[in-house]
């Protein structure tokens, strides 16, 4: 049965879904959830990523992640982590950057974490060689070793529950099945809500997402920075300043499709929600960095003199150099929208960021 027909059935048994139990089924129901069984990166597939717009995106981080290793005190061994590592473009063009310095992949444990199995084919064939262990979550990498982790565009698979403002109440937001027998939104009662601190007085028909998921890593990040050191950097859509607004949505060929009529065959995302990502790290005992935008980080790693660098080598390039550049830069594009968070132990600098705290 498709997995639209089965929620019907389970919603009809048991009642309407929140919208994070319907994205996780969406995402990653075992028979028909989209990681499981048809995720599909690139020019060609759903949606695309900044490690596959440009190499010079993966290499700037290996580059960060290096100057991070010895600011840390070359610590060996050191966990080198990367969560939702996609295709393995990210890791591949990391592990390149990563030789200018001898001594860092000799140190460096290296570890997956992925859940999606025909994703995990596409990186253990694109990283064939390299000496790459896999996890299913974070708890199973191994503690007693400081973390150098990176995560592009993971906390937007981590699903929200919705909530939105009526007249004098919150209501949140389900999934349930309309009179034709369809996935249809409807409204469940709530009783209070934890506003986010610093969030302005919502207004009537303004949605809060809570992301229980993304704050569970957060503090599960800030816990092992705590304890074993190190640093993680956190790179994706989302807002730095707590907020309303829906930001769930689907995507199927590069194109926004209907969340609620293409269960399992197209990709979901909300926003990342940094302040609360940060929160949750910093009560777990970590410290975090002031938020940056992707467009200001790459441009302080220096993404346009390597530009320029790439373009005079391959000169009948310079044109597509300099598209992906603004791509990953530019304002109106990735520049803005998207935010670098950097989790890591207190008393840190990390490159590219103020001290954090
Ligand atoms: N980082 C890659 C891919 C981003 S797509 C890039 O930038 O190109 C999201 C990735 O997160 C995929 O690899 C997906 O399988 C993985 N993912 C989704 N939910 C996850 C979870 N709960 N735990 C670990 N990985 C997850």
């Amino acid at each position: 049965m498709a997995l639209a027909d089965r929620l019907i059935a389970q919603i009809r048994a048991n009642g309407p879904l929140t919208v994070a139990q319907f994205m996780t089924a969406c995402l990653h129901d075992p028979q028909d959830g989209y990681y499981a069984t048809r995720p599909a990166l690139g020019e060609d597939g759903d949606f695309i990523t900044a490690p596959l717009v440009s190499q010079m995106f993966g290499e700037l981080i290996g580059l960060w992640l290096v100057q991070t290793w010895i600011d840390l005190g070359r610590p060996a061994p050191f966990r080198l982590v990367e969560m939702g590592p996609g295709d393995g473009t990210l890791m591949s063009d990391i592990l390149r950057a990563a030789r200018v310095a001898p001594d860092v992949l000799p140190a460096a444990d290296i570890w997956l974490v992925e859940v999606s199995e025909p994703l995990r084919a596409q990186q253990a064939e694109r990283l064939a060689g390299q000496p790459i262990h896999w996890a299913g979550s974070l708890a199973e990498v191994p503690a007693g070793a400081p973390l150098l982790l990176v995560a592009n565009e993971l906390l937007d698979c981590l699903a929200p529950r919705q909530f939105v403002r009526t007249a004098r109440a919150w209501a949140e937001r389900l999934v349930s099945v309309d009179d034709q027998g369809r996935l249809a939104w409807g409204l469940g009662g709530v009783a209070a809500l934890p506003l986010p601190d610093g969030a302005p007085a919502p207004a009537p028909g303004q949605v809060l997402e809570l992301c229980a998921g993304q704050q569970a890593l957060g503090a599960e990040l800030g816990a092992r920075m705590a304890a074993d050191g190190g640093a993680a950097l956190l790179i994706d859509y989302g807002r730095a300043a707590p907020g309303y607004g829906d930001t769930l949505q689907a995507l199927s060929r590069h194109q926004k499709v209907d969340v609620l009529a293409t269960a399992g065959q197209a990709d979901l995302t909300v926003h990342a929600d940094f302040p609360a990502v940060v929160a949750a790290a910093r009560a777990a005992g970590a410290a975090a960095a002031p938020i940056l935008t992707q467009g200001e980080f790459l441009m302080r790693l220096g993404i346009v003199p390597r530009a320029e660098a790439l373009a005079a080598a391959r000169p009948e390039r310079a044109d597509q150099i300099e598209r992906q550049l603004l791509r990953l830069i530019a304002p109106d594009q990735m520049g803005e929208l998207f935010k670098v968070a950097c989790l890591c132990q207190s008393g840190l600098t990390p490159p590219a960021f103020e001290t954090a705290a």
